[in-house]
């Protein structure tokens, strides 16, 4: 374990309160974030999640699945067709075009739809494979590497990027898109904690540590937490700046 930029001085320490705390708070309920065992099924999952909490996303993809049992016929639907089923997640069209890109690079790369080749690779050779496909960013591809492959991976989602920004383990300066921010949070965690943090920090930002609405006077970490970014005396109607709709939808293209 190391820390390195954007993490701040402390940050290890701070992470280790945060995995202790969060750990005796919600117990890694794994089951209510809704990941695939397929790695191709997590791709599209983790597309699919891009923007909206997980209640949503689960029903999405419930009537993803049920609209398109297979992936030959969710390919063959128009982007039209299949952002009709996707309208309860939001950014619909959005998805639904990169959705059926995907489907067609995997099928070009793979020459099939599926991505069980990545079984045998390595977890850098993995990652590689997967943030080349359309619609996959760092954060995707290690839900896939962790959720499917079962490999000691941290995947910084949304949630965890926001928590660990007010909790002070983050430089406020930090950039999501940039890769050593990925590294740097995964490499400060020890490798058998990476799962259980991260469906910790999960169900923590959809819960308590909410993106407009944090609700500090109930949250587990109150006591030890700078609330950084949040305005002073903010609580549970704290109101914050979330993107545009115009840079939601292009970050979706560019990679969820
Ligand atoms: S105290 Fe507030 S800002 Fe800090 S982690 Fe809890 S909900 Fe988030």
């Amino acid at each position: 374990m190391r820390v390195s930029p954007p993490l701040l001085r402390g940050g290890l320490e701070r992470l280790a309160q945060i995995d202790a705390v969060l750990q005796a708070a919600y117990g890694t309920p794994e089951e209510e974030l809704g990941n695939k065992d397929d790695p191709l099924e997590e791709a599209v999952y983790i597309i699919l999640s891009f923007q909206t909490d997980l209640k949503r996303c689960r029903s999405t993809w419930s009537s993803l699945r049920a609209a398109y049992p297979t992936w030959v016929q969710l390919k063959r639907a128009t982007p039209r067709e299949i952002a009709r089923v996707l309208h309860e997640g939001g950014l619909q069209k959005q998805k639904a075009r990169t959705i059926r890109r995907l489907l067609a690079e995997v099928e070009l790369v793979a020459g099939q739809l599926s991505l069980d080749m990545l079984q045998t690779m390595s977890d850098e050779e993995a990652e590689r494979v997967l943030t080349r496909l359309p619609g996959l960013s760092w954060k995707a591809a290690r839900c896939v590497l962790l959720y499917s492959l079962q490999r000691e991976v941290l995947p910084v989602d949304g949630n965890t990027f926001r928590i660990l920004k007010r909790t002070g383990v983050l430089s406020r300066r930090a950039v999501y898109r940039r890769r050593t921010l990925h590294d740097a949070v995964q490499n400060a965690v020890p490798a058998d904690r990476r799962r259980a943090l991260h469906v910790n920090l999960v169900v923590h930002g959809q819960r308590t540590c909410l993106p407009r609405a944090p609700q500090c006077p109930r949250c587990p970490l109150l006591t030890a937490c700078p609330r950084i970014g949040l305005p002073v005396g903010a609580s549970a109607h704290a109101h914050l700046v979330l993107p545009t709709p115009a840079k939601a939808r292009a970050a979706v293209e560019m990679g969820a």
